[in-house]
């Protein structure tokens, strides 16, 4: 469907990233109708990635998060509710409830609700107090436990688990991160690299435990399934996302889990879209429907939506991207690199620059580069454009006049 300039116009439900974005969009492409953005948290849209990062070190504050300043909502004449959370969607007569007493018509329902931190499925007790890390409140509450001479214990090795460990050690806390599976990043990245996260945190003084559940926290102390206890200053659990598409599943929407999404964002309803790290695409080309949480996606599949709500064309996307930053470290990764794939090694794996290329069948299908962000943006064009590419062809680090310091920076454990 796409909207007219007429009220009662698009109503977009989550306030973060995908949310402020796709608002912007609409603007862009020209959309003049009225367009209310609809959020629970106090704060207006901001970026998440800083909060596990800069934040936690003290080098941002969360005022610098913010996509947009308040006047610039206002400039684009967009309605930002903030504080509000939306309880109910009545497609048939499309309308949305809200938690605040009061029900809104659309044309245009845009579900922009992200994700929300796994709870721990364990036991908790004794008062102890559980950090996870999603909002600008959660890292603040977090951020002085991270100290010299404190310890942090991490529950799961994903990438918010790996950030807050660089961070923690960085800042001169001890830190031990447990994991259920054999290596760090076990879901996410391809076995052949987790090693090299997995050294880089060891040589930094990280203590892994995997192969290891954790079934109670109790107090100060995590008890880990073999029957150790590791006592800590502060526990958190980064046991990744669940989308929140409660509300779109109470609607009737195809959700599974995530909000299903063909390539224009369009859930099984036509008048309603799905953005970001709530929406699962199914038009993917290994066929299996996929959940990106990523800024890039929240990014694009704003763009994506609000050109497809005002009929506007777009330039065919790049391949998914995603990047980490680790004790100084960037590390980035573009397509879908995979175990079972060929994989091409180039650089210093201590030192950097390091690439690691994986093909299938002469195809590049994904990239991991650290400190490679020029590599890393070429391939990722390779990727897109799906031709067979001579080993010859791959980007390769430009000599660097410096060279990196290997793992740097660290407290030591006191
Ligand atoms: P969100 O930003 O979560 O926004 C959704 C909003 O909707 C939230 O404010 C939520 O409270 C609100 N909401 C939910 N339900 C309702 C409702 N019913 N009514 C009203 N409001 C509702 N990505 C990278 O690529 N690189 C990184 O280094 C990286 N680091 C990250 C670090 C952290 C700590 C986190 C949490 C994420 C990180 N990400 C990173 C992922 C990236 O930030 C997310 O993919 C992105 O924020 C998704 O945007 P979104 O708008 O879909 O969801």
């Amino acid at each position: 469907m796409t909207v007219s300039d007429a009220k009662p116009g698009v109503i977009i439900v989550g306030a973060g990233q995908a949310g402020g974005r796709t608002a912007q969009a609409l603007r862009a492409h020209g959309f003049v109708g009225p367009i209310t953005l609809i959020g629970d948290e106090a704060l207006a849209p901001y970026e998440r990635p800083p909060l596990s990062k800069d934040i936690l070190l003290g080098q941002m504050q969360p005022q610098a998060l913010s996509l947009l300043a308040d006047s610039e909502w206002r400039e684009l004449g967009v309605d930002l509710r903030l504080k509000t959370r939306v309880v109910h969607i009545d497609r048939a007569q499309k309308c949305i409830e809200l938690s605040s007493t009061g029900v809104m018509a659309y044309d245009a329902l845009v579900l922009a609700t992200g994700a929300r931190p796994r709870p721990f499925p364990g036991k908790i007790k004794n008062g102890a107090r559980v950090h996870y890390l999603r909002t600008v409140d959660d890292a603040l509450r977090l951020k002085p436990h991270l100290r010299l001479g404190g310890r942090l214990a991490v529950v799961g090795a994903g990438f918010i688990g790996l950030e807050l460990a660089a961070g923690a050690r960085m800042l001169g806390a001890g830190v031990d991160v447990i994991e259920l599976g054999p290596r760090p990043l076990a879901r996410l990245l391809p076995a052949s690299f987790a090693g090299w996260f997995r050294r880089m945190h060891e040589d930094q003084g990280v203590r892994f435990h995997f192969g290891q559940g954790v079934l109670v926290i109790d107090g100060e102390r995590v008890q880990l399934d073999d029957g150790r206890q590791i006592t800590s200053d502060a526990i958190v659990v980064g046991i990744g996302a669940l989308p929140n598409d409660d509300i779109a599943a109470q609607a009737g929407l195809a959700v599974g889990p995530g909000v299903l999404v063909d390539e224009l964002c369009r859930t099984s309803d036509p008048c309603i879209y799905a953005v970001g790290d709530v929406a699962t695409r199914t038009d993917h080309a290994g066929g299996a429907p996929m959940r990106l949480e990523s800024w890039r996606n929240a990014e694009d599949q704003a763009q994506i939506a609000a050109a497809a709500l005002c009929s506007s064309s777009l330039k065919p996307l790049d391949a998914p991207w995603f990047w980490t930053d680790q004790y100084g470290r960037n590390i980035q990764i573009a397509g879908l690199p995979d175990d079972g794939m060929a994989v091409i090694k180039i650089g210093q794996p201590d030192h950097g620059p390091y690439l690691n290329y994986f093909l299938q069948n002469g195809v590049l299908q994904g990239v991991i580069g650290v400190d490679c962000g020029r590599e890393v943006r070429l391939a990722r064009k390779i990727i897109t454009e799906g031709q067979p590419v001579a080993d010859v062809d791959l980007p390769r680090p430009r000599p660097k006049k410096t060279p990196s310091v290997a793992f740097p920076s660290a407290l030591p454990l006191v």
